[in-house]
């Protein structure tokens, strides 16, 4: 087997040599804890602040707006369940969410129901976008909390955040959104999509895994998910993880520096893929965005008829090369991806998709291998097929 090539990159990203040497240099001298008030606490804390600055750069808002946490999943709970105690405390309210949100909301908003809570999912269209006539429909001044996801993870769909949240806003509701897979390759912004929250996390832009980052507009309704101490001014409790922390303000840096050479190159390996594809592959269908403006860059989801995505994947790992059926996140279920269903594909070509993330890693030779190996691959799967 030759080079491996990693396509996966919207499960999760290497980290950046940058962020490892940082990292690596700060490890072994850095290890009191930030909250610490001597010498080896504030040097500790210091990171942290550092990186707090970075990151506010990046998401477009202040330093003191910002809770670390222990990832995405984290975030997006903890804004729901502020939700759910102002909509308990007021004696009534509703949340609105969408189809096609990442499980620790779709999961979130199973739990919320099973309390009592009622929670509205607005649709998507087949390019992933939501329906905006339906989304007006359904608001009211009942709504306490709308949450739309910047951009897919799976179909890489953006969508209108800023128009989300002037309707949101207009009826009074707090707006949030799961800017997870946006952040470092499109441009983000807190303050002129005027947010109250956003969530995202540190291991999809080339820092380490296991730091989340909570946004939360300065005098925002606020409850901590995770009680017990004062970090954080009692945001979160939990010593900080300071060493990875640190990681993820370098990767924002880097993220800032980078993003439109980053989007571009991305959106090219993607184009290169997708055109090679529909040109070599007979019977496949592109799923999601369609225009470049709606699309994150470096995400391309394909649904081949007459083929289990599974056996896509595994024959395209033996092969070195790295991709996923539906999120990485329903790994081990066969289920088909609701993200794909939800924009009206039907369950056999939701089973035969494969989405390919490329990331700042990649080259064109990556597209070149796969264009090389998957065509013969479908071939023979087809061949085999008892579909
Ligand atoms: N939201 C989205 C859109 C994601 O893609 C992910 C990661 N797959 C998450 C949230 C969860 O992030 P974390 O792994 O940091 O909990």
């Amino acid at each position: 087997m030759g080079r491996l090539i990693y396509l996966d990159n919207n499960a999760t990203t290497q980290m950046a040599p940058e962020v490892l040497k940082a990292i690596s240099e700060a490890e072994p001298v850095v290890y009191g804890n930030a909250s610490s008030m001597h010498t080896f606490g504030r040097e500790a804390s210091r990171l942290v602040e550092d990186a707090r600055a970075n990151i506010a750069q990046l998401i477009d808002c202040n330093a003191d707006e910002i809770t670390f946490t222990s990832g995405a999943s984290e975030a997006n709970n903890t804004v729901f369940m502020i939700a759910k105690s102002l909509i308990e405390k007021r004696g009534g309210g509703r949340i609105v969410t969408t189809t096609i949100e990442h499980p620790s909301i779709i999961e979130t908003v199973k739990y919320l129901r099973g309390c009592g809570i009622s929670v509205d999912q607005v649709t998507v269209s087949s390019d992933g976008r939501i329906k905006m006539d339906e989304f007006k429909r359904l608001m009211g001044p009942d709504v306490v909390l709308v949450s739309v996801m910047t951009g897919n993870n799976e179909t890489g769909a953006i969508q209108p955040i800023a128009q989300v949240s002037e309707i949101a806003h207009s009826y009074g509701a707090l707006v949030h959104s799961d800017a997870t897979q946006a952040i470092g390759k499109i441009r983000v912004s807190c303050r002129d999509w005027n947010l109250d929250y956003l969530s995202c996390s540190g291991h999809k832009f080339y820092g380490p895994k296991g730091v989340g980052i909570l946004y939360a507009k300065k005098g925002v309704a606020y409850m901590p998910f995770v009680h017990g101490g004062e970090q954080e001014h009692g945001r979160r409790a939990g010593t900080y993880n300071t060493i990875s922390i640190y990681g993820v303000g370098v990767a924002a840096k880097l993220a800032m520096e980078n993003l439109d050479e980053e989007n571009r190159k991305l959106w090219k390996m993607r184009e290169a893929l997708r055109e090679g594809i529909v040109e070599r592959i007979p019977h496949v269908v592109v799923n999601g965005c369609k225009e470049r403006e709606f699309c994150l860059p470096g995400t391309l989801d394909v649904s081949f008829e007459n083929v289990e995505g599974e056996s896509i994947l595994l024959m395209l790992d033996m092969e070195g090369i790295a991709v996923s059926t539906g999120s990485a996140c329903a790994t081990g279920s066969l289920e088909p991806s609701y993200v794909l269903m939800a924009g009206g594909l039907d369950v056999e070509l939701a089973h035969g998709s494969i989405r390919f993330s490329f990331g700042r890693f990649n080259t064109m030779e990556d597209v070149e291998r796969v264009l090389e190996v998957l065509p013969p691959i479908i071939e023979r799967l087809r061949a085999i097929s008892t579909r």
